[in-house]
């Protein structure tokens, strides 16, 4: 349940950023007019504020990761439950790619979700080497 609800969060926190950062520059915008050290001040915020989103991300998806390992531990999926098998494709770190029987999705052995393109260029990169 925790793992849904933090990897729904990972996905939808750069829209919501968007979107908090688009208010924002409204707020400037109005301001420019009406008080312009405020929209100096929105813009400067702006800038640090890049680096607390990014501290926000690498630690979200951290947490995100460390529960998906907990869940390969007992071989079940971190989203479903369900049974996870062992791909035959090797992810970018040497590990098995995981995907599970139930809904699908792929995992990289570190926890990262992977997308099904992932694996295309696992493929591609075994038969380049062949
Ligand atoms: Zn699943």
């Amino acid at each position: 349940m925790l793992y849904r609800v933090l990897a729904k969060f990972n996905d939808d926190f750069g829209l919501l950023v968007f979107l908090i950062y688009l208010g924002l520059f409204l707020l400037a915008f109005v301001s420019v007019f009406l008080f312009p050290p405020l929209a100096l001040l929105l813009v400067l915020l702006g800038l640090l504020g890049f680096v607390g989103v990014w501290f926000v991300v690498v630690i979200m998806r951290s947490i995100e990761q460390a529960l998906a390992r907990k869940g390969f531990s007992d071989a079940r999926c971190p989203c479903c439950e369900g049974e996870l098998a062992t791909s035959e494709h090797t992810d970018p770190l040497g590990g098995q790619y995981l995907i599970c029987s139930r809904c699908s999705q792929i995992f990289e052995h570190r926890g990262r979700r992977a997308q099904e393109e992932d694996l295309l260029e696992a493929d591609e990169a075994c038969v380049s080497t062949l």
